[in-house]
């Protein structure tokens, strides 16, 4: 039924054996990624983001790992997207939720803000609005500090109410960054619309932007676009002088990427921050 349903739904799927297969390494993670949540064994890593005209370390992205006992170090890649289609996503969301806010706390007089990523799910549960105010309140920050990431498709269901509920949010002073931009539909009007106050360009566009006229002249026109609806501008995936040399050509505001570091974990960003702001 439900590979009917992710193939389009109203369809007939006959059974076999690569499904079962499938099924049970889904069932594995199911309760490998529960017994986690209880366990504690996620933890979140900080990866810098540069702002260009300081070369310094303003703010950092949290980005979710998980310490498996016996498989060690787990990338997102291999359990979010399960993570979110079994509504797991809502436990662990409120873990990073809390724990980026507990990092905030710490960073407060290194940094200007920490961007956390937040699920479709997360984003439209009843209460995300209390959440975030409530652990605002327990960790004793300003909500100024404090950037969600939001892909586009936040607004693909019912736009209007996504719209609100980010202008809701952000009178309470938490600031929004559209993450992967340009991969997905994202229209010029859609941009307008849309509350945010920092763009993410995709790493995917940086990665080519060198060797492809085409993606090269896809980041100058993103820039310009975001420049004149007023969005701050985060490149991803900076990995080379070569890509920090031609975003900063074109007026991009901050960078993220291995040029600076690779997502680390609480400690060492710290030496990092000691290191690379105060030199
Ligand atoms: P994202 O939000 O687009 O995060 C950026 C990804 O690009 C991170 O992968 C980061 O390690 C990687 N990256 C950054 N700079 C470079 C670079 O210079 N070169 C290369 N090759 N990669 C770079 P990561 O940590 O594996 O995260 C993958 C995705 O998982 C994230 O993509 C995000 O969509 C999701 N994710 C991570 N943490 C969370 C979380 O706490 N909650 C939710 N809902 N999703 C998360
Ligand atoms: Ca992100
Ligand atoms: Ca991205």
């Amino acid at each position: 039924m439900y590979k009917s349903k992710q193939s389009g739904k109203n369809r007939t799927t006959f059974y076999n054996n690569a499904m079962s297969k499938q099924i049970q390494k889904q069932l594995l993670l199911h309760n490998e990624l529960k017994s986690a949540i209880k366990e504690k064994q996620f933890e979140l890593y900080l990866q810098p983001i540069v702002e260009l005209k300081s070369n310094k370390i303003v703010s950092a992205e949290a980005l979710i790992r998980w310490n498996h006992p016996t498989k060690g170090l787990i990338f997102p890649d291999a359990f979010i997207e399960y993570a979110e289609e079994s509504n797991l996503i809502l436990e662990i969301g409120y873990f990073v939720l809390q724990r980026s806010f507990k990092i905030c706390k710490e960073l407060e007089n290194s940094l200007e803000d920490i961007s956390l990523n937040i699920s479709l799910k997360q984003f439209t549960q009843d209460n995300f609005e209390d959440q975030l105010i409530n652990s605002a309140k327990k960790y004793n920050i300003n909500p100024n500090c404090i950037k969600l990431e939001l892909t586009e498709s936040v607004t693909s269901k019912d736009r209007k109410k996504a719209i609100d509920k980010m202008l809701s949010i952000k009178r309470d002073g938490f600031k929004f960054a559209m993450d992967d931009f340009g991969t997905g539909y994202s229209s010029l009007s859609y941009l307008k619309n849309l509350p945010f106050d920092y763009i993410k360009i995709d790493k995917s566009f940086v990665f080519n932007m060198l060797k492809n006229e085409d993606d090269k002249k896809l980041v100058k026109a993103i820039i310009d676009i975001a420049k004149q609806f007023n969005f701050s501008i985060i490149a991803e995936g900076v990995e080379t002088i070569e890509h920090l040399k031609f975003l900063e050509k074109h007026g991009c505001d901050y960078y993220q990427g291995y040029l600076c570091s690779k997502p680390i974990p609480l400690e060492e960003f710290k030496k990092l921050l000691t290191n690379c702001n105060h030199s």
